[in-house]
This record gives C-alpha cells, structure tokens and sequence, in this order.
C-alpha cells in the first residue's frame, strides 16, 4: 500500500489552516524575509504557539542581553529592541540610593526621570533636562485632587484593574474606594511592589520611587512597609517645589554598576531553538521530512514543552572552536545529518547566537536523507537581515581558513 503523507496540514499541528508565513530564522533578530515557509504553518501555531517562544528567546534570553547590545533595529519595520526586564537599577554612587534606569538601544543606560522618597529631600533624578520637563508635566497631570493607583492583575484568561483612588483633602491624600475594571482610566499611577535584588551590594538602599516610563507611565514602585498616602503627599509637595524652581540631578551614566533582573524561561527559549531547527530542516530538505514520524517527538517537545528540549543534546569542542573564529555579527545556524549503521541519519542542529555559546539539538533520528547528505550553514546577517546557505565545507573556506591562514601567516612573521 502506498504511504501517502498529508500536504494539507501544517507541519507542526493537524490544523488545515488558515496558513501565515513563518520566517525559518526569526524575523525579530535577524531572519531574511527571503527565507519563509509559505502555507506550511498555521496560524495558530505561528501567532499562539511560536509567539510566545521567540518572545522569551528575544526578550528574556541570555541572547536577548546580547541583542539589545548589538542590534540597533529590531524588525526591519520595527524600533530598537526591547528587553523584557523586570527591574534595571544602580545605585547612585554617592547617596547610594537604587535608582530605576532603562537599557536602550546600543547598550547604553539611562536613568530614568524619578522621585526617590528616602524620608529627606526626596531627590528627583533625570538623564536630561526634557526628560526632567517631561516627567513634572506628567505628574502635574496626574498628582491632582484625586489620584487613580492601578494595580493590574493578570490571570491565564483575563486582565482586569485594581483601581484605588486617593482623595485630596486640601493638605493630604487619603485613599476612599477601590474597584475592579476592565478598562484603565485615563490619568493613573501603576502602583507595584519593590523588591531588593537577592544580589544588590550591602550599601544600597532601597527606598520607594515614583518614575516615568519611556512609554509613558508613571509607575509607583513601593517598599512593603511604606505608606501610599505618605508617598503621594511627598510627591506632591516636591511637585511644587519642582514647578515653582525645577532642579534635578543629572546622572553620568558612563560606567554604571547595574543590576538587570531578569526572568528567564529556558524552557520556552529552548523550544524557540528547537522550532528554528525544524523550520530549517523543512527549508533544506522539504516538507515531507519534517511530516516524518522521527519528528513527532520534537514536535510535540516544541508545542506543549514536554518532554524538555536538551540543548546540550550534542556538543562538539571542536566544532565550538572552530566557530569562535567567525567574529562576523552574525548568527549560525547548522544542520548536521549524522549517517547511522542502517543507512538512515540522525539529525542535529546548532545554533550560535551573537556570539554566545553553540547549543545543539537533536531534533530525529533513524530518518531518511539522501545518501551523502551533508552538514549545512545558514549564516544569517542580523543587521543586513541577509542570509546565506552554506555547505559546511563552504563556511569553512570562506568564514574560517582564511582566518586560519592570517593566523599563520603572522605567527609565521610573513606579514
Ligand atoms: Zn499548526
């Protein structure tokens, strides 16, 4: 009887479509549109399932730290690239005060406009004088006779508003109700918890802050132990100091001693490496492969994150230092057909990225390639967002002997 595989599905899921197209190398840290797979996954996968692990591989990943240093764009169309930190800070070296600060693009620091309530002066922070404007501006707009605090609270299935509204009684603020919406007011503040880094220096102090958001929101992080009310009757009485007679410190950004913290998911960053290898083998070798029962298991590994991807699943130190000695800005990613005793090949996939260290997933094995099948490179350009497909033979010739051979050349003292 003849085997006659199903086209009409997507590849990762027995969805009949609709189809989108999905980039075989992630669009957000490089991928060329010239490399897609087209009416081959779905949308959902793409949008629900994917979305989510190029999010965390992007923006909560080892390579993300590096992305935000070395790419100046994100998608083509797109800013720069953002980070999905929880918290960034430094302390002031003097006061040693905490205080927010951002990474922007380039891996430059910024200190963003805040209020420190250290119980004193409340120093008020700035990297510049429009983002001092910028931040009084909001607070006059928003520290007025009835202040909206929003709390946000996010379930698997919804999002709703924990609105708390303080009242100004001519001299203070005192907090009355509080409801739950589904809809933000207009003016608020973002009220949430401050939480001491587990590795900040024994000499910082921690104290409430209020800060404006390059976004735009301004955002109350409190002490447990502080009081809302005392915090917003401060902050509105140096809001008059600061309207009467603007003063603010200017922060050097030049070596800051930053903390970034962090949440990051391997899991969800693994299974983003594991579906750019199988979107590759697709490309390199079609998608009736790909439909293969060898595959299923990382499928499903991809998909739902059990059982877990191992991303040390192969390593080969040679192979590691042989890659250091492409210094390009570029990312690798590699398919290594591994011939077997029976024939058939197991497949493995590497993948290197800005530089970090090379992880190597086995995404089948026992599968049928054609005889000689051989290891091949996708070099991808993150900021050309070219790609270029290589036999590994090819890289080498073009990417690393010609390094080899300067190598030589020097040591040999001929040049
Ligand atoms: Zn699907």
């Amino acid at each position: 009887m003849a085997v006659t595989l199903n086209t009409t599905t997507c590849i990762y899921c027995p969805s009949t479509g609709p189809f989108t197209k999905e980039h075989i190398f992630p669009a957000g840290l490089g991928g060329d549109d010239a490399f897609q797979l087209e009416d081959l996954v779905c949308g959902h996968c793409n949008t629900k399932v994917f979305g989510p692990l190029d999010q965390a591989l992007m923006r909560r990943s080892p390579a993300a730290l590096a992305r935000i240093f070395l790419m100046t764009q994100g998608r083509r169309d797109g800013g720069a690239p953002q980070l999905d930190s929880n918290v960034v800070e430094m302390a002031d070296p003097i006061s040693h005060l905490v205080e927010e600060m951002e990474i922007v693009a380039g891996g430059k620091f910024r200190v963003r406009p805040q209020m420190l309530f250290n119980g004193i002066m409340c120093p008020v922070q700035a990297t510049d004088a429009d983002d001092m404007q910028a931040f009084v501006a909001k607070l006059a707009s928003t520290l007025t006779d009835a202040v909206h605090v929003i709390v946000k609270e996010k379930t698997e299935s919804s999002t709703s508003f924990h609105i708390t509204t303080f009242a100004w009684d001519g001299s203070k603020y005192g907090q009355t109700e509080t409801t739950t919406e589904k809809q933000l007011p207009a003016i608020g503040v973002w009220r949430e918890t401050l939480t001491p880094s587990k590795t900040a220096k024994p000499d910082w102090i921690y104290v409430s802050r209020l800060f404006l958001r390059a976004e735009g929101q301004l955002v109350v992080r409190v002490l447990p132990q502080d009081d809302l009310s005392a915090i917003l009757n401060n902050a509105r009485m140096v809001l008059d100091l600061l309207q009467k007679q603007p003063t603010f410190t200017s922060q050097s950004t030049e070596k800051p001693d930053v903390h970034i913290g962090m949440t990051m998911d391997m899991n969800l960053v693994h299974r983003a490496m594991a579906k750019t290898g199988v979107n590759h083998v697709c490309q390199e070798y079609g998608q009736a492969i790909v439909r293969l029962a060898a595959f299923d298991l990382v499928k499903q590994a991809i998909n739902t994150g059990s059982p877990q991807i191992n991303a040390q699943g192969w390593v080969d130190p040679k192979m590691e230092r042989i890659f250091t000695q492409d210094q390009r800005p570029v990312h690798l990613a590699m398919l290594w057909p591994v011939a077997q005793p029976d024939g058939t090949f197991n497949i493995l996939f590497g993948i290197r990225l800005f530089g970090t260290p090379f992880q190597g997933i086995i995404l089948a094995e026992g599968v049928a390639l054609p005889l000689g099948a051989a290891p091949v490179i996708y070099t991808v350009h993150y900021e050309e967002r070219r790609t270029e497909r290589q036999t590994l033979a090819e890289y080498l010739i073009a990417a690393v002997v010609p390094k080899l051979l300067d190598e030589g050349r020097t040591r040999a003292g001929l040049s």
